[in-house]
Parts: structure tokens; C-alpha cells; sequence
């Protein structure tokens, strides 16, 4: 399900509000806001407004971005050795552990000594299922500092996601083959393409229909070229269908050039996390970001000032 309905869902159930009146306050936050902040980020706020606490909620991964206060559940996927590092005259350690859960991976940052102990001991291993609680999200990454709490825990979760462990990057250092996170603005929209899929398998149909299932009800699907630039550099980004939804596109503003076009001006100047991989199109010789998932960039600092 979208993270964002979810919270939305939670929301509503905490403040035994409907979902609609919920989100018709988030969007008026939005509104009020000038488009400053996420959905997610607007429905925090009107969370704490409406007196709704989450500090003891349990998220799934995928729900991260959009929290303040991180606790869950998740399976330790890698284990990076400690580093130290010496800043501003001053020598510390970090940790760093990949998680993850049926929702996703993510990254897991340790800068409490008695965490990253626990990584220099050998305490935890890959596969372990650890409880955190307490984390902090900071640029899509989750920070335990010492108010920070992890516990193994004997859970045995189901369907984790091994695979897409992928880490920042800046669209300058971009290469085609890689698999890429990155935090970028949205710069320039080009006007959606339409093609047609078999609605049995979702390939794309040619002359005589589907290859494997004929003639069948076509289905309309789209495609929309986006320039994305992180200040080190621009690239051109693909998406489809799913991800124009995770962007906060509603069908009718997928499907309608007109509607497209009044939806086109607030997303320009958005920021988001971007994740996909980068590849040579051959055909016109230019290399392009093919975007899987995006997930929001919550403003910590507003948050903050507006939570008080
Ligand atoms: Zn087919």
C-alpha cells in the first residue's frame, strides 16, 4: 500500500477522524504552506496538531521517510566495518548497518560507542532481526544517537528485500550500469507520452496485438521525461505509471494532457529521492535515469519549528 495512505490511515484512526477530512487538512496545510513541505511532511504537522503522538508507533521501512521518530522492525542485510573520523579537532566512530523488511531496505547510521560496540564485539550478525526505537530520519537514512534503543529480537520477519541496496549518490558521479539513490529537484516536465499494454501480461503491444495473448483490450499507460538536477549536475529522468503516483499524480492528471499541464507548475522546483538505475539509451546515443521509486524529503527544520 502507498506509505503515505497509510499514514494518512493512521492518522484518521488516532484522531477517529475520516480519511477524507484528514486529508483534506493535509492538502490545506499544503495549500497554506505555499507547497513547502511533503504530503508526509503536512501530515506530521497536522498530526501534532491534532495532538496525534507516534513515538511509540512501529513503521514499516517504506514509511520511514515520512516519520520523526523511527521505531521498527527489520533484518540486518550488511554490516559495514566502524569508521573513525576526526572532525573539528574532535575524533569519534560511526556504524553503519543495511536493513531491511518486506517494505524495503534502508540505511542505518550508529553513533552511540555502545552501539557501534556491539558491531566491533561481533554481537550482531547478518540475518539477526533487531527492534529499533528512537531513530532519527535524516536524508532518507535513519540515525541512532545514544537516546537511540536496538534490541535483538526473536521475530522472524517474512519476504524481506535482499536486493537493491543502493547507496547516495550525486548525479555528477552517475555512470551507466549503476544502480542509483539520489536526492534531487525537478527542473524541467515534458509533456507525457502515451502507449498501450495487453491488459493479461502488461507488454508493450505491437502491430498484430500481443505476441503471446492476440488481440486483447488494449490498456493505456504512460511515460514522462523529467530533468533532475542535484547541483553537481542535471540528468534525464524516466517514469512510469507507478512512479507519476508515488510522485502524487492522480490518474485523470496522468491521462489528461490539459490536467497534466495545471499539475506540471507545483512540481517543478519539488524535491525528491529518486532511485532507479542509470543506462545508455543506445538509440539516441544520451543516458537517461530510469526511476523505480521516489520517496519524499521531509524538512526536518520546518518540522520542527512548526511542532513546538
Ligand atoms: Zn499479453
Amino acid at each position: 500500500m502507498d506509505p503515505y495512505i497509510q499514514l494518512l490511515e493512521r492518522i484518521a484512526q488516532a484522531a477517529k477522524l475520516s480519511q477524507e477530512e484528514v486529508e483534506r487538512k493535509v492538502e490545506a496545510k499544503r495549500a497554506k504552506l505555499s507547497g513547502l513541505v511533503s504530503r508526509e511532511g503536512a501530515a506530521q504537522i497536522v498530526a501534532a496538531e491534532l495532538g496525534v503522538n507516534f513515538d511509540k508507533e512501529q513503521f514499516t521501512i517504506a514509511e520511514l521517510p515520512g516519520v520523526k521518530r523511527a521505531n521498527f522492525v527489520a533484518q540486518i542485510l550488511a554490516i559495514a566495518p566502524v569508521r573513525s573520523y576526526s572532525k573539528n579537532g574532535r575524533e569519534g566512530k560511526v556504524g553503519n548497518l543495511t536493513l531491511g523488511d518486506a517494505s524495503g531496505t534502508i540505511r542505518c547510521v550508529l553513533w552511540d560507542t555502545a552501539h557501534i560496540g556491539l558491531v566491533e564485539q561481533g554481537t550482531l550478525h547478518v540475518g539477526d532481526t533487531l527492534e529499533i526505537s528512537n531513530g532519527m530520519m535524516r536524508n532518507g537514512e535513519v540515525h541512532l544517537s545514544s537516546f537511540a534503543d536496538i534490541k535483538q529480537s526473536s521475530m522472524k520477519l517474512a519476504g524481506v528485500q535482499l536486493t537493491a541496496i543502493v547507496s547516495p549518490k550525486r548525479i555528477g558521479e552517475l555512470q551507466p550500469g549503476m544502480k542509483a539513490h539520489v536526492r534531487a529537484f525537478i527542473v524541467q516536465a515534458f509533456d507525457p507520452r502515451y502507449f498501450e499494454v495487453c491488459s493479461e501480461c502488461g507488454k508493450r503491444l505491437g502491430e498484430g496485438g500481443c505476441a503471446v495473448h492476440g488481440q486483447v483490450t488494449p490498456k493505456k499507460r504512460a511515460l514522462l521525461s523529467l530533468v533532475l538536477d542535484d547541483g553537481t549536475e542535471s540528468c534525464r529522468a524516466v517514469l512510469f505509471q507507478d512512479q507519476l503516483l508515488q510522485l502524487g499524480l492522480q490518474e485523470a492528471e496522468i491521462y489528461s494532457l490539459e490536467a497534466f499541464l495545471i499539475k506540471k507548475a507545483s512540481l517543478l522546483g519539488e524535491e525528491h529521492f529518486f532511485t532507479g538505475s542509470f543506462r545508455q539509451n543506445t538509440l539516441y546515443n544520451t543516458t537517461e535515469f530510469m526511476v523505480d521509486s521516489i520517496a519524499p524529503v521531509v524538512p526536518v527544520t520546518l518540522l520542527a519549528s512548526f511542532q513546538k
